[in-house]
Parts: structure tokens; C-alpha cells; sequence
């Protein structure tokens, strides 16, 4: 990919410039993705930060701090200005005078929903598809693992026979749909890396209780790569923003994320690098 062009690299490990190309493919994937919706739920185009309240409220920053991305901001006068330049000049990089910022890089794109949502689920529960950035601090020479990438998630909302459904639903259709791209993908039962010892313990619950699943294919030999997850919140997000079923019971959530570059990576090394001589099956399937 990289001496193809398709991804430019950065000064930074698992930063990518994208060729046209290569941004084509991933546009075309999230059409794509988005085209596998089940009914015309709305569609949300989230910006890569948000509010920091909501932020710390998804307890992301307490279960993966070493992959969370935190925004400093210049909000002084003069004087403060003075310093920042002072700072710089001796070789710092400002952190003595930047302050944290109200918002933050956003982690995983279906978190930014659930603080905007009207707490009061409607009886039929609620679905939305929602593409976004993603940021995770885990730099990696292998283009599979950036530090920037693109998710598009299909979310639902509802009671937990609701959230169950989703997932019943989304797992055989996301392998179908990215089966039906030319590619062998495979279901796992899989757990997000929860760090420290306390982190090891959830997520062996969190396998244990089949939360999770991946969308699995062989892009190396080595280990398989996820292109999509199915996510089983259960009251997680429910608990922290006052999401209540019409039953007064508190809301279950659940995701289907399809995760844009992996899956363009997964189709330029299945079907060659120039999207234009893929397989007519796969070009037509995906628009
Ligand atoms: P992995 O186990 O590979 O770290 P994950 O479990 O952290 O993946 P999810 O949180 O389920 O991934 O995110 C949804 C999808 O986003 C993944 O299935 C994958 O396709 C994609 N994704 C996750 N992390 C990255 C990354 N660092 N670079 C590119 N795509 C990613
Ligand atoms: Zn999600
Ligand atoms: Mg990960």
C-alpha cells in the first residue's frame, strides 16, 4: 500500500495521507455500508472530537488510557503568550501553557451518540447510522493499525430483547454483505483490550458473556485483522446518560461497526491495487 502510494506515511508511526485512490475506496466503502441499513433510520456525520464531559462520562478514558487522545488549547493573554514562546524557544512543545480543551479526539464513533440522544426511547427503540473519525493511540508500522481511521456504525437503542435483535441480525448480515466484496471473513468472539489487571478480568467477561464479535479475514499470516465488530453494550451507556425505555426500565445498546480503511485495505490485497480491475461483481456491489 505504502509503495503503491495508496497511504502516504507521516512523521508520526500509523498516520496516513490517503491518495485519491485510496480515499475513493473508502468512500465507496461507507456508501456501501451504509446502503446494508434495514429501514431509513437517520443518518449522522460525527466531527473527530467531542465534548470532553461526555467523554469522561463513557468511562473510556478509565478502561483504554493508553489509547485516548486529549486536545490542549491556548487560552491565555500576553503573558501567557510570552511564555508559550519561551517554552518553544528552549525546545518545549507548550505543554507548561496549553490547557486541556473542552472536547477531545473521539475513540469510537457510536460513544459521541448516546450523550445527544432524548433520553426517552420510543416503544419501537431507536436505530441510527452514524460515520465518523476515530482516534487511537496505538502507532503501529502496519497499516492495518492507524491512528486515525473511519467507522461507520449501524446503532440501535431499545430494550435488550431490541439490542439483542440488532445483533442477531447484523452479525450474519455484515458477513454476508463483506462476503458478497470477494472476501473470506470469518466470526470470532472477541473482547476490547481493557488495560491493566483490572482490564484483564473485563474482558474476560466480556468474551465469557459474548459481548463482542469481529469480522475476521487473513490480510497477513500471522493473525487475522477485524474489518467490523458487533458490540452488545448491555445498560452501559444507558446508566451514564438516563437512556429509559417506555417500560421505565433503563435502555440496552448495541453497534454494528464496519471499520472503512481495514475493509479497503482487505479488498486492494484481495483484489489488486487498482480499484478500477476489480471483479465486476464487486465493483457493481459496491455502487
Ligand atoms: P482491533 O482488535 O484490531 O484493535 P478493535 O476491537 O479495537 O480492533 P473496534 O473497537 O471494534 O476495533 O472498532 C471497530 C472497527 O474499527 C474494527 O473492527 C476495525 O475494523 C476498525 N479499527 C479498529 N482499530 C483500528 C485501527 N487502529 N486502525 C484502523 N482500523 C481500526
Ligand atoms: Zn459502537
Ligand atoms: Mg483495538
Amino acid at each position: 500500500m505504502l509503495d503503491a502510494g495508496l497511504l502516504v506515511p507521516t512523521a508520526a508511526t500509523g498516520l496516513y495521507q490517503r491518495s485519491g485512490d485510496f480515499e475513493d475506496a473508502v468512500r465507496a466503502v461507507e456508501a456501501w455500508a451504509g446502503s446494508l441499513r434495514l429501514d431509513a433510520y437517520p443518518r449522522r456525520s460525527l466531527p473527530p472530537i467531542l465534548p470532553r464531559a461526555d467523554f469522561l462520562q463513557t468511562d473510556y478514558l478509565r478502561s483504554f488510557p493508553d489509547l485516548a487522545g486529549i486536545v490542549s488549547v491556548f487560552t491565555g493573554g500576553d503573558a501567557e503568550h510570552r511564555a508559550l514562546l519561551e517554552d518553544l524557544d528552549a525546545g518545549g512543545n507548550g505543554s507548561t501553557v496549553l490547557e486541556p480543551a473542552e472536547t477531545v479526539l473521539s475513540s469510537a464513533v457510536c460513544h459521541s451518540v448516546y450523550p445527544t440522544l432524548d433520553p426517552a426511547i420510543p416503544d419501537e427503540g431507536l436505530r441510527l447510522e452514524a460515520s465518523g473519525f476515530a482516534f487511537r493511540h496505538e502507532p503501529s508500522l502496519d497499516p492495518v493499525r492507524m491512528q486515525s481511521f473511519r467507522m461507520l456504525e449501524h446503532v440501535c437503542v431499545g430494550t435488550p430483547a431490541q439490542a439483542e435483535a440488532h445483533r442477531d441480525v447484523w452479525l450474519p448480515r455484515m458477513a454476508e454483505g463483506l462476503g458478497s466484496l470477494g472476501l473470506d471473513v470469518r466470526i470470532e468472539a472477541a473482547n476490547d483490550p481493557f488495560f491493566g489487571r483490572v482490564g484483564r478480568m473485563l474482558a474476560a467477561n466480556q468474551q465469557q458473556a459474548s459481548l463482542k464479535h469481529e469480522l475476521v479475514v487473513d490480510i497477513h499470516d500471522e493473525k487475522p485483522t477485524a474489518i467490523g465488530s458487533t458490540n452488545y453494550h448491555e445498560d452501559h451507556f444507558s446508566v451514564l446518560f438516563d437512556l429509559t425505555t417506555p417500560d421505565g426500565n433503563l435502555a440496552h445498546s448495541g453497534c454494528a461497526a464496519f471499520g472503512l480503511e481495514r475493509i479497503a485495505l482487505a479488498l486492494l490485497s484481495r483484489h489488486g491495487l487498482e480499484p478500477g480491475h476489480w471483479p465486476t461483481e464487486v465493483r457493481r456491489e459496491l455502487g
